[in-house]
């Protein structure tokens, strides 16, 4: 056989576009020899991980040679507690992208296609893409835009919907741009979508916005069969390498998506540090502070150095290079500073940096400087 594996493979994987991961903070270490090397390039939490979720992580090592709970039972009943929901509304996933990928997975196929923003988050169009599924991608508003420069368009989105859309992805606050969309805006949104078409509503970065008046998907899931909120435990929760995340639906959407789930798929020491950490209010308080306190120094940073940034309510921001960022992000690796290029998100011009602490955030915006006068 002289075909090549790829040529065999089905159409959607063929086109397909791996995502493109942050670059390890060892890797670069080895690749340069770099002593000091600070990581800004995966919007991961700066603090480390919820000492709570870390302590029972700890607990949790001594059984491995089982196999995890597959229902999730406690970490599901902990956080219907938390939600006001059933337990049977919630489905557990290695990270939210998993849960992302049941969805794709159960109502997108060739002929049918899926409803995304332009500059949003990359998974939505690798799931949908390896469906085989049609990629319906709305513009984003200006770049010029007074309010939401490069944010979600939902009238633009809404226009995307067609008799063959089965699911549309929103994410509130965005990544990579970090803006954000308003309460009645969205809520006239969702209510609009016709029943048969599942909207995601990914709120990875939900809780390190402290604005009351900020939407809560979980608030429309009750009025919506069709509504799945995604959250997860890799951001402020700082447990990104253990995987686990969640979405809250109707039971009857839970069902159907958990008909697809990997068995296993949230592993032992992930639910247990998940239960521990969503009472770590302390942890939580405390990631949002620093958060807060290091997006304004940045903002200001970068503004003293003539760069506009995006406005963000998550805990990266994306600034405006005005000239190709991928050359950038190479001479910032050599100064020890990694951060992300958003080229492949259709932003060429600009970088996302996550938000770090003080020191991290100062060391970035010093090599930046340096960057710019080289
Ligand atoms: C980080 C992120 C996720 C979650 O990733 P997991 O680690 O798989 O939970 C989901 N959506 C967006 C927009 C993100 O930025």
């Amino acid at each position: 056989m002289n075909q090549s594996l790829i040529d065999v493979a089905i159409p959607g994987v063929q086109g397909l576009h791996p995502y493109v991961p942050g670059k390890p903070v060892e890797e670069l270490q080895r690749e340069l020899g770099l002593t000091q090397v600070v990581k800004l390039a995966s919007n991961e939490n700066p603090l480390g991980m919820s000492p709570l979720g870390m302590a029972a992580a700890k607990e949790v090592l001594e059984g491995l040679n089982y196999y995890p709970d597959d229902l999730g039972f406690r970490l599901k009943a902990r956080l219907a507690e938390q939600h006001g929901v059933d337990p049977g509304q919630i489905t557990l996933g290695a990270g939210s992208s998993d849960v992302l990928e049941m969805v794709a997975h159960s109502f997108l196929q060739p002929g049918r296609n899926a409803v995304y923003a332009a500059h949003s988050f990359a998974m939505y169009a690798i799931y949908t893409q390896a469906s085989g599924a049609e990629a319906h991608v709305a513009p984003a508003m200006a770049a010029d835009d007074p309010q939401m420069p490069y944010g979600h368009d939902l009238d633009a989105m809404a226009d995307q919907i067609d008799a063959h859309t089965r699911v549309v992805f929103i994410a509130n606050p965005n990544n990579p741009t970090g803006t954000w969309l308003e309460k009645e805006a969205l809520k006239r949104f969702i209510d609009a979508v016709p029943p048969e078409v599942v909207i995601v509503l990914d709120e990875a970065y939900t809780e390190y916005v402290t604005d009351s008046d900020f939407p809560n998907g979980l608030a429309w899931v009750d009025d919506h069969p069709n509504l799945l909120v995604t959250r997860t435990f890799s951001k402020i929760y700082g447990l990104a390498g253990l995987r686990i995340g969640y979405g809250v639906s109707s039971a009857e959407l839970a069902g159907v998506i958990n008909r697809v789930r990997a068995p296993f798929n949230a592993n032992s020491v992930a639910l247990a540090a998940a239960e521990a950490a969503l009472d770590d209010v302390h942890f939580i308080e405390k990631s949002q502070a620093v958060n807060a306190a290091g997006l304004q120094q940045l903002c200001a940073g970068f503004e003293a150095l003539g760069l506009a940034t995006l406005p963000s309510a998550g805990n990266f921001v994306c600034v405006d290079f005005g000239r190709p960022g991928t050359p950038l992000f190479e001479a910032l690796l050599r100064a020890g500073v990694i951060v992300r290029p958003v080229a492949n998100y259709g932003l060429p011009n600009h970088l996302r940096i996550t938000v770090g602490t003080a020191e991290e955030n100062q060391f970035c915006l010093r090599a930046v400087e340096q960057v710019l006068a080289q």
